[in-house]
């Protein structure tokens, strides 16, 4: 059966025509959906009863069940989804003052093996579909019967390895008669797939895209983030200044500390270097010790130094507050979990 959370309102016209039924219809699905935000083709009344039967026969609502919820001290939820195949995926409700912001899974598991990262080590299974984006939003809403201000696709999986599925997923949350949450209010962020931030960037849309940078050279780059071997930094850096050439937006460099790694000042003034002259940010990741993993926090006092160097030096450069922590709800703590393992 398909999807009926696959299309965007446009394509949702073109389904309703071939089903013999006017277009207008699908503008009150669509309403039903993203609006009203019902789970059933029952709750959606102005349709007449045939036409529910019929879109019951047709496609299915996608409701994505809650495995498991939980709840940290500093209000972050993370959600573990059974997305209806057998698979679960993880989904991370974070309570900002200025809004609530749901990061979310792009793929079931990951095949970029960052080093540091917890949904390495884990078998990749498959990509998302736009509507299996779009749910994670949804049923976050249901749960917490409020509108999320931001999305950010920094959960599990790699946006830009599910590329069609991401922008369209992207094009059916901006719709302004739907979840309508504007395009300056979604970030996407990358491990850095060259080839799609030049694709990216012809988008030309106003999100933000954050690049996963982690360290200033090859070789440090390689050892934290394989890709590094596909696309060199110089790669990366002429695909990063090509974006905001062409979108005028200013970017987001990740940058994870991890303590005798990539946290003293030889670091940051090489990373002072590289960036100099960049329309760009800085996002400092305190880094989150993984399961067996290698890599531990840096020292506050050395973060701090750290930001302070790049912002006595031209680059603005902020610490990521800690959500989540306690929870494994933080940066990189995401796990895929099969359901058949719960
Ligand atoms: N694949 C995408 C998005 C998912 S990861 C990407 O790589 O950008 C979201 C962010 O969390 C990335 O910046 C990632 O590098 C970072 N991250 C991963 N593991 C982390 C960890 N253990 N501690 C802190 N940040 C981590």
């Amino acid at each position: 059966m398909k999807n009926i959370k696959e299309y965007n309102l446009d394509e949702l016209k073109e389904e309703l025509e071939q089903l013999g039924e006017k277009k207008y219809r699908a503008e009150q699905i669509f309403k039903w959906i993203y609006v009203d935000k019902v789970k059933s083709f029952d709750e959606m009344t102005n349709l007449p009863l045939e036409l529910r039967e019929k879109l019951k026969i047709e496609y299915t609502m996608c409701n994505f069940n809650i495995l498991k919820k939980q709840e940290s001290a500093d209000g972050t939820k993370k959600y573990l989804f059974d997305v209806l195949d057998g698979n679960a995926i993880e989904t991370v409700l974070m309570q900002y003052h200025h809004g609530k912001t749901i990061c979310v899974s792009s793929q079931i598991g990951c095949k970029m093996g960052c080093k540091f990262c917890a949904s390495t080590g884990i078998k990749f299974v498959r990509s998302l579909t736009a509507g299996e984006i779009v749910e994670q939003i949804l049923a976050v809403e249901q749960d917490i019967q409020d509108k999320i201000s931001n999305i950010v696709f920094m959960g599990i999986g790699e946006p830009f390895d599910n590329y069609e599925n991401v922008m369209k997923a992207i094009k059916i949350i901006n719709n302004q008669k739907g979840l309508n949450i504007g395009a300056r209010h979604i970030s996407v962020s990358t491990s850095g797939l060259v080839p799609m931030i030049y694709k990216f960037a012809d988008e030309e849309l106003q999100c933000t895209l954050s690049i996963s940078l982690h360290a200033t050279n090859d070789e440090k780059r390689s050892e934290m983030m394989p890709i590094n071997n596909r696309y060199k930094i110089s790669e990366l850096m002429e695909a990063c200044k090509y974006y905001i050439k062409k979108t005028n937006k200013r970017i987001s460099f990740e940058y994870a500390l991890a303590k005798d790694n990539n946290d003293n000042l030889k670091d940051a003034r090489e990373l002072v270097k590289l960036l100099k002259g960049m329309l760009c940010h800085v996002n400092l990741i305190p880094i989150n010790k993984i399961e067996n993993g290698s890599y531990s926090k840096s020292s506050n006092e050395n973060i701090i130094k750290f930001r302070d160097y790049l912002n006595d030096n031209g680059i603005v450069a902020t610490i990521r507050r800690e959500l989540g922590s306690d929870i494994d709800a933080a940066c990189g703590q995401l796990r895929r979990k099969n359901l058949k393992q719960e």
